[in-house]
């Protein structure tokens, strides 16, 4: 039997890094056994969804590479046959047409809360308190209808709903891939709604039948839906269809281990692209995030796809550590390719720079981009570290570059332009000859000739080692930087 998991996101936000998450291991499952992976909107709830959610859950699982193997099924398109499959029901006396309103509901709960809070009251007989502490048992069970028999309308226009003939011995166990044998009293099951008065079908009934009918075998989700499975399983059973495998995935809970929300942070997919890192850095890090393989923290999605098991999701909630995703990030932005990492770049160092690269920046960055991957672990910050190629930061000097371009240092950069000047190919290589051929004939350390020109040529901006920045700087940008300082004057008496 082919394997088909699906994400099922309910478009009334953004996709955020949970339900990514639980995106991924379905998409990983599916992969893993050569399966489908199915994306439904269940946009059923029409006053909450709405369209802009609907595509920012399609960007964040594109950006993230998560594509289904299907055009996405929308639930409330399904609506006729969800209708459909409660009419079977009904005609299988599985479930009933319900005549009780929503008012006498309510009065019926009220008058089991007020039963309760009499019990409590000073004074009452233990009798008594017997007596009213088991009518609001009673009136606060889980509702079964007195409608589940059979029986004649009120009148002969009333409303009704339709409800579930809920099991009413044993249990409703459920063996779940993450959670074991989970299970819970029939009796602890209401006579659930599945066609509202107004016709339309319930979201516990839209889930079932959708599932069904997009052949769905496993479901793979966050265990806040562990209660909602309970009331899922007898519908299956009612119908005579298959229960599929259920895994509930323990939520991600935020840094000081409380249940994720928005005082942690960025909670939706994109604000991370938004913030500079890459899709194959978020998979790689959520996937850690409540699943592990040994001790391996890096994984790209065909890794995963061919060791991803449901047997391996922890049991226990993961917390969210930004700090472990800028890891996880610098490591994806060292393994990119050049070309694409200069494309993801782009924006940021506009940004940085102020305006759009013009063609010189461009080309020296591409050349330094290689040797610079490590120099940034999001891509703003990498960005930032270009800074030195496009400006040699003559206004802002910081001290340190100022007092390498005092005194007696300034008059050492003279001669240091000229041996540098006399460099005939202007690479790397010679460049840091020409240099320590310099400190040789002077006897002199590197440490005493770097800073002068450092400070000339990024005015104290974090930059790698000199020759590289002398070739990917070119030499006219190179000796110009030089000659701005020593035609200087303001700082020679310093
Ligand atoms: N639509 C539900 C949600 O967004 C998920 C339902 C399911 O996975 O069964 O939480």
């Amino acid at each position: 039997m082919t394997t088909i998991t699906r994400f099922a996101p309910s478009p009334t936000g953004m996709l955020h890094i949970g339900g990514a998450r639980t995106a991924l291991f379905n998409y990983l499952y599916a992969r893993r056994n050569q399966g489908k992976f199915l994306l439904r909107i269940e946009d059923t709830d029409k006053a909450r969804s709405t369209q802009e959610a609907v595509d920012a859950i399609l960007d964040g699982m594109s950006w993230l590479g998560l594509d289904a193997d299907e055009p996405p099924v929308f639930q409330s398109q399904q609506a006729p046959r969800h209708v459909e499959c409660a009419e079977e029901m009904v005609s299988r006396g599985q479930a009933f047409r319900c005549y009780a309103t929503t008012e006498e509901l309510q009065a019926r709960r009220e008058e089991g809360e007020a039963a309760r809070a009499a019990a409590k009251q000073d004074g009452v007989s233990e009798s008594e308190k017997q007596a009213l502490l088991r009518k609001a048992e009673e009136l606060l069970a889980p509702f079964r209808s007195p409608w589940r028999d059979g029986g004649e309308p009120p009148a002969q226009d009333s409303a009704y709903t339709i409800r579930l003939r809920a099991p009413d011995e044993g249990h409703i166990i459920v063996q779940d891939g993450v959670q074991g044998e989970v299970k819970v009293a029939a009796r602890e099951i209401d006579d659930l709604i599945l066609l509202r008065a107004d016709g339309s079908p319930t979201y516990m009934l839209a889930v079932v039948v959708d599932d069904h009918d997009m052949g769905v075998t496993h479901v793979i989700r966050g265990d806040d839906h562990l209660r909602n499975t309970f009331r899922q399983v007898p519908i299956y059973k009612a119908m005579g269809w298959n229960v599929p495998h259920f895994s509930h995935v323990p939520m991600i809970h935020g840094d000081d281990g409380a249940k994720l929300s928005k005082r942690h942070g960025a909670l939706s997919t994109t604000a991370y692209r938004d913030m500079g890192y890459l899709p194959e850095a978020l998979n790689s890090y959520l996937l850690r995030l409540g699943w592990s393989h040994g001790d391996e923290e890096i994984f790209t999605l065909d890794d995963a796809s061919k060791i991803f098991s449901i047997e391996a999701i922890n049991r226990s909630p993961a917390r969210l550590d930004l700090a472990k995703l800028n890891d996880v990030n610098a490591h994806f932005i060292r393994a990119c390719d050049n070309v694409r990492l200069m494309a993801l770049l782009e924006p940021w160092l506009e940004e940085a720079a102020g305006g759009k690269l013009d063609q010189i920046t461009r080309t020296r960055v591409a050349a330094a981009l290689p040797a610079m991957k490590d120099r940034g672990s999001t891509l703003p910050e990498l960005a930032e570290a270009f800074r030195f190629l496009w400006t040699a930061n003559t206004d802002n000097l910081n001290k340190k570059a100022r007092k390498a371009l005092s005194g007696e240092s300034l008059n050492r950069l003279a001669d240091l332009r000229e041996a540098i000047a006399k460099v005939e190919e202007w690479s790397d290589t010679a460049l840091q000859q020409a240099l320590q051929s310099y400190c040789a004939e002077n006897e002199l350390s590197f440490g005493q000739v770097g800073p002068p020109i450092r400070a000339a040529l990024t005015g104290g901006l974090p930059a790698p080692d000199l020759a590289p920045v002398m070739e990917w700087l070119g030499r006219d940008e190179t000796l110009s930087r030089i000659d701005f300082h020593l035609a200087r004057t303001d700082m020679q008496s310093e």
